[in-house]
């Protein structure tokens, strides 16, 4: 009997060191979790968010390859990178769905997460091949409200690490904080974005595109690219708004500012500065190049007339004045080299105008040094 007893002691003992095991285990994943919550939680922005997803899943967790795709018809999501100048290179695992019926069936059927083997014709979009073919994986859809916004998924060359039937509700956790933090982050570029745009136009406003010449210039600075601008003003404006009256004159600050945007680059900034003056940073573009943007942008607006809602149309001219950033300037407070270079582009263009309008001049500076 002793001996029994001896033994059953003995199991009890393995038992409660197993259990106990189990729960430092458990205690350490909990541990993780909450960590992998709070830097997901702290993210300030957009690109910290991604950055800190990709990091510390893929090192905490040792996961060979991690992508997150995000539902983004609109592209709207894009253009808010585009406008944090965050260049999509630089995130090979971030992808973006137009349409959900891009993803395949399996995909926008997918209402919790799924464990188990790779299959590239049902999940080949979440893993594209030059990011890495998993072995195993598992997809956690991203729900806020009801609404898809995207899925995060974690691949491993290992066929053990995920299999159907694992328990998915820390995974399922994960995409529930990890969709909460997207929305947020993305909600406030998009607030932030209302108090930097122009109303009429849809277009920045000064405000923003004064934010954005200083870190530019900044870039600049540190990378030794070119950057130009252009100071755009619609001719004899007062007599436009004269003949078609404030609510005509609106509607062509309205459809001027888009045939701008047309001819520029995505990376470039449009802003309108002021009633019916617009200027545009052009990146990486010597004076030559912008120059030709503005014989562009000058030529489309001369070329084809602006037809209001009321089907009147008339005829309508820009006259634009281009500078670019001297390289070699010495180093001076950027507040002043950003006021210089609007400067230079409102003096070329004030030589527009006495030229008799609707045309485009250079501001050739003087080499500093
Ligand atoms: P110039 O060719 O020399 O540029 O002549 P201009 O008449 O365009 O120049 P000026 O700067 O004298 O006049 C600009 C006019 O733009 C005056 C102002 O009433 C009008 N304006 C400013 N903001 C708005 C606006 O938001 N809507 C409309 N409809 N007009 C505006
Ligand atoms: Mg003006
Ligand atoms: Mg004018």
């Amino acid at each position: 009997m002793p001996n029994k007893l001896v033994t059953e002691n003995m199991q009890l003992r393995d038992r409660l060191v197993q259990l106990l095991e189990q729960a430092k285990r458990n205690q350490q994943i909990m541990r993780r979790h909450q960590e992998f919550d709070l830097k997901f939680i702290a993210a300030n922005g957009l690109r910290e968010l991604v950055d800190s997803i990709f990091d510390t899943l893929s090192e905490s967790s040792q996961l060979d390859v991690v992508t997150l795709c995000l539902s983004d018809a609109d592209y709207d999501i894009r253009r808010i990178m585009a406008d944090l100048a965050i260049d999509q290179s630089e995130f090979p695992n971030l992808l973006f769905s137009d349409r959900e019926a891009d993803l395949g069936l399996s995909l926008v059927a997918l209402k919790s997460p799924f464990l188990g083997k790779f299959n590239s014709a049902k999940y080949g979009a979440l893993f594209p091949e030059q990011v890495l073919t998993p072995v195993s994986m598992a997809i956690v859809p991203l729900m806020r409200q009801g609404r898809l916004i995207g899925f995060l998924s974690l691949g491993s060359l290992h066929d053990s690490r995920f299999s159907n039937g694992m328990a998915t509700d820390f995974i399922e956790h994960l995409g529930s904080i990890i969709a909460i933090c997207l929305e947020n982050v993305i909600n406030n570029e998009r607030l932030k974005r209302i108090g930097l745009t122009d109303s009429l136009t849809g277009v920045n406003n000064r405000r923003y595109l004064e934010l954005r010449l200083r870190e530019e210039i900044g870039r600049t600075r540190r990378q030794e690219f070119s950057l130009s601008c252009l100071y755009i003003d619609i001719d004899h404006f007062k007599k436009i708004n004269d003949s078609v009256g404030h609510q005509g004159g609106d509607e062509v600050l309205q459809q001027v500012a888009a045939r701008i945007k047309a001819e520029l680059r995505l990376s470039d900034a449009l802003g309108r500065f002021g009633g019916e003056e617009f200027v545009v940073l052009l990146i990486d573009a010597p004076l030559t190049h912008a120059l030709a943007v503005a014989e562009r942008i000058r030529a489309s607006i001369a070329d084809q007339p602006v037809v209001l809602s009321n089907e009147e149309e008339l005829r309508a001219t820009v006259s634009i004045g281009a500078a670019e950033l001297n390289a070699t300037e010495p180093a001076r407070s950027i507040e002043k080299i950003a006021s210089e270079l609007i400067a230079r582009a409102d003096a070329a263009l004030y030589q527009a105008k006495e030229g008799g309008r609707n045309q485009v001049i250079g501001n050739v500076a003087a080499k500093a040094g």
